[in-house]
């Protein structure tokens, strides 16, 4: 078997695929058991009367265009925590696959293994400065792990991964393991996408989402980059009309010239006001740190946090109790808002 696919699960790649309704929108469809009228209040171009296209072909094509790799090497799926889903279902028998991931990290990769029976090893980033232990990852990688996760720029830490280290990762683990690279908030970091590596690793995984710097997480949308083989297997497991045909036409709309312009230009201004909120945070009283982040978040630390969450709250703002994650006992979790919402937000804090 060519590539990475010896790595999955047999059953999943002898699959044969669900065949839904054909797609012929040329002509009218009596094949689908659909309601021939438009609801009431139907804004869609398509009419959401009508099952959306199995697997949005214009999509895959604008999202190819967008992160730079042919349409075959993108799968759509309702946010990148349904490719995360996915590749854990296509990779990980349960009671015998092992995933390893990086904590403290984004919760979801553990939890998709734990449902889908796989066991979590956990190899920690460097207590200190959050950096991956690349030699600590290969060490751990056994002959049944199947996905290494880490998350460049970091949730909930905020630090992007040496993408050095990256590379020691995915080219330790070729043949041997997935390397699934999430990207989620790679827009506000001042380094790019390893989207390029594709081409030189067929056991690479980038996971991409229109959820944070394109504005779109009530769209339920991300994407999964990688080897044309493995986006083949996923295809075959997405249920089929996972993407919804108003969620079809908002990330068209979003990805169309003048808008990138725009979402560039404010992921511009979140940064920046990223290193404002930062400044200003490491001069409140109850701060002891302020983490450096190339996200569009902030994680502080504070030798009092539970009253810097109870004070944001009497101001009518949430933050993000991360006391939970390893390592993280003092640590609150802050997203950088309006230059509005952050004034308040410094306000209470520098009050609390
Ligand atoms: N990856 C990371 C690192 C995240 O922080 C998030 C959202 N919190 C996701 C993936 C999931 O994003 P989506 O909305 O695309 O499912």
């Amino acid at each position: 078997m060519s590539g990475v696919l010896h790595l999955a699960r047999p059953e999943i790649v002898g699959l044969a695929p669900y065949s839904p309704a054909r797609w012929d929108p040329s002509l009218v469809r009596l094949h689908a058991n659909e309601n021939p009228w438009r609801p009431a209040g139907d804004r869609s171009r398509a009419g959401i009367n009508r099952y959306p296209e199995p697997q949005p072909s214009a999509l895959f094509q604008r999202l190819g265009d967008l992160y730079g790799v042919p349409p075959a090497q993108v799968l759509v799926g309702r946010g990148s925590d349904e490719g995360i889903d996915l590749l854990v279902r296509a990779f990980c028998a349960a009671g015998r696959s092992e995933v390893i991931v990086c904590p403290p990290t984004f919760a979801m990769y553990r939890f998709a293994a734990e449902v889908q029976g796989a066991r979590v090893v956990e190899v920690p980033l460097r207590a200190g400065d959050f950096s991956l232990d690349p030699g600590a990852v290969l060490g751990a990688c056994g002959p049944e792990t199947r996905i290494v996760f880490l998350c460049s720029p970091n949730n909930p830490t905020g630090n992007a991964l040496d993408p050095a280290d990256i590379e020691k990762v995915v080219a330790g683990l070729q043949s041997r393991a997935l390397v699934v690279v999430d990207e989620a908030y790679v827009e506000f970091a001042s380094q790019s996408s390893l989207v390029g590596w594709l081409a030189r690793f067929d056991n690479l995984v980038i996971l991409r989402t229109l959820s944070k710097a394109h504005g779109l997480a009530g769209a339920r949308c991300g994407a999964v980059l990688a080897a044309p083989e493995v986006i083949a297997l996923l295809r075959r497991l997405i249920a089929p009309y996972a993407i919804s045909i108003q969620t079809v036409e908002a990330v068209l709309d979003a990805t169309e010239p003048a808008r990138l312009e725009a979402m560039k230009q404010q992921a511009e201004a979140l940064r920046n006001e990223r290193e404002r909120v930062a400044r200003a945070l490491a001069a409140a009283p109850r701060v002891s740190r302020v983490w450096p982040s190339e996200a569009n978040f902030l994680m502080v630390s504070s030798p009092d946090p539970g009253r810097l969450l109870e004070a944001g709250i009497a101001a009518g703002l949430l933050v993000r109790d991360v006391r939970g994650y390893p390592g993280l006992a003092q640590c609150l979790r802050i997203t950088v808002g309006t230059p509005e919402q952050n004034d308040r937000l410094l306000a209470a804090l520098e009050a609390a």
